[in-house]
């Protein structure tokens, strides 16, 4: 199965994970598919993985992106873990993803690489293992936009469609995505070597988790507690990104959190057009779980679920470790608006501090919510100073404001320019837009036309540019009456 151009195409395996206690994975190959065809590959994050494109496109890419040939050191595995999905624990697992193996790039750092719809695994349940292409091509076009605009985010490689059709409501084109993460460890995974490992599995976990992620652990009185601390801290910067650019995760499960700090699972996801904090768009997310405004306090919940899978590793005294646990969730909080309230600050163009610029920042946001005002266009309004298009920019409440806000900014030491600079680069031109994304989407699966794909994908990797290619990007579309809706990548 072994490709014969496969020394030439830069893998630079070295896999890790399969060291681990054999409950945390299966070793499992990618079942093949009939017919593979490579319709997208990213060769500026191939680059930047030590991989060689030109020995990675057409005919051979199809073959090792699809799972029908192996690259050269992989040693495929699906992995174990487990989570609280909608609040309730259950087993999960790669169910349809394989683990190719961990490729270290020119500069060193560890990747996981890893095929998203592989087929059949050990954790499939009632699953194919299958991917279609609508929501592969989905998840490719908004991590490469998070990636673009700087938040944390496991990326794409590549796409190849299977040649196969897969029953969902309706047959779909059949799959599958390359996707890389700086690992794929999740909450989950150490809520299921809490239920069904040993302390020993447990201390594994934890500690590959330490060298991978957290490799200064060495001097911590304890480690464990180290461990917890870093994640809540990752995971509270990651969510006051998504808050600061209206980014609504969807399916804030504990599995599909990070150990790592890094957005995963792009399946009901979408951006917050109109501000409200009530906004869902995900079709299964019937009660607002995971609504745009819950999500800072979800993410304390989940990292309450990696406290507990923790407890036994943080002290012998099970009060104690209570203790300590509790007391590094309730750090969560203020790390979080920390976070939060300086990333406003630069999308208001404020260097300094000042105790009232959260009441500025509230004010703001209850009048963009009375007027429903688009929240990406509201501060890209701002920072360009054209305060004309909106309904809110014409009232009262927002003259009032506004008058606030530069005597604001006039009591701090910055010019005119560094104002400008600041929010230009804190406010995102351009975001995927739903029906932006819903048109290259449309293109591609149902005319095999991508350039409408690609050219939204140009535009979302400079969303700070602020070029005159964004204007038409950062349009709204024609008013709707049937709100938009997200429906999970399965
Ligand atoms: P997700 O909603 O993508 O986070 O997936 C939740 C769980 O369902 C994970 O264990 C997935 O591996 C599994 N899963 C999702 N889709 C499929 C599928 N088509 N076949 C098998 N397992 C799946
Ligand atoms: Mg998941």
């Amino acid at each position: 199965m072994e490709n014969k151009n496969d020394l030439n195409q830069g893998w630079n395996f070295d896999n890790t994970y399969v060291k681990l206690p054999s409950i945390f994975f299966t070793k499992t190959k990618p079942k093949l598919v009939p017919s593979p065809n490579l319709i997208k590959f990213n060769d500026s994050l191939a680059l930047n993985l030590g991989l060689k494109a030109e020995f990675l496109l057409n005919k051979t890419g199809a073959e090792v992106f699809s799972g029908n040939a192996l690259p050269h050191g992989s040693d495929p595995i699906a992995q174990a873990y487990a989570g609280h999905q909608f609040g309730y624990f259950t087993m999960l697992g790669d169910g349809r993803a394989i683990l190719l193996g961990e490729q270290i790039t020119p500069t060193g750092n560890r990747i996981d690489i890893q095929l998203k719809g592989a087929g059949r695994t050990p954790y499939s349940r009632g699953g194919d293992g299958r991917a279609s292409l609508g929501p592969m091509l989905r998840e490719y076009i908004i991590s490469e936009a998070m990636y673009g605009l700087g938040i944390p985010t496991t990326r794409s490689l590549a796409v190849v469609t299977t040649g196969e059709w897969i029953t969902r409501e309706e047959p779909q084109i059949g799959a599958i995505l390359t996707r890389i993460a700086s690992s794929h460890l999740r909450v989950g995974t150490f809520e299921y070597a809490a239920k069904w490992g040993n302390i020993d599995e447990l201390k594994s976990l934890a500690d590959y988790a330490l060298k991978r992620h957290f490799p200064d652990f060495a001097d911590k009185s304890n480690k464990y507690l180290y461990l917890l601390q870093e994640v809540i801290k990752k995971q509270a910067q990651l969510i006051a990104k998504w808050q600061l650019v209206g980014f609504i995760h969807g399916v804030m499960n504990t599995d599909n959190i990070t150990i790592s700090g890094e957005t995963i699972d792009y399946g009901p996801c979408a951006f917050m057009d109109t501000y409200d904090p009530n906004t869902v768009f995900s079709s299964i997310d019937m009660h607002g779980r995971y609504a745009y405004g819950n999500q800072p306090q979800i993410g304390a919940w989940d990292l309450s679920k990696l406290a507990e899978a923790l407890l036994q590793l943080l002290d012998e005294d099970k009060d104690k470790a209570i203790d300590i646990a509790s007391e590094s969730i309730s750090n969560y909080g203020q790390i979080y608006r920390l976070n939060y309230l300086s990333g406003m600050r630069s999308k208001l163009g404020i260097h300094n501090e000042e105790a009232e610029d959260d009441v500025l920042i509230k004010n703001l946001l209850d009048i963009m919510h009375k007027y429903k005002a688009d929240y990406t266009n509201t501060f890209r309004a701002l920072t360009l100073q054209k305060l004309k298009d909106m309904k809110m920019f014409c009232s009262s409440e927002f003259i009032k404001w506004h008058e606030l806000w530069q005597e604001r900014l006039n009591r701090q030491n910055a010019s005119k320019e560094d104002i400008y600079n600041l929010m230009k680069k804190s406010n995102p031109s351009v975001i995927p837009r739903n029906h932006r994304v819903e048109e290259a989407l449309k293109s591609a699966v149902e005319h095999s036309d991508y350039s409408v794909m690609n050219r939204l994908l140009d535009v979302l990797s400079c969303p700070y540019d602020y070029t005159t290619n964004h204007e038409e990007y950062a349009k709204l579309p024609p008013k709707s009456d049937v709100p938009y809706r997200t429906f999970c990548g399965t």
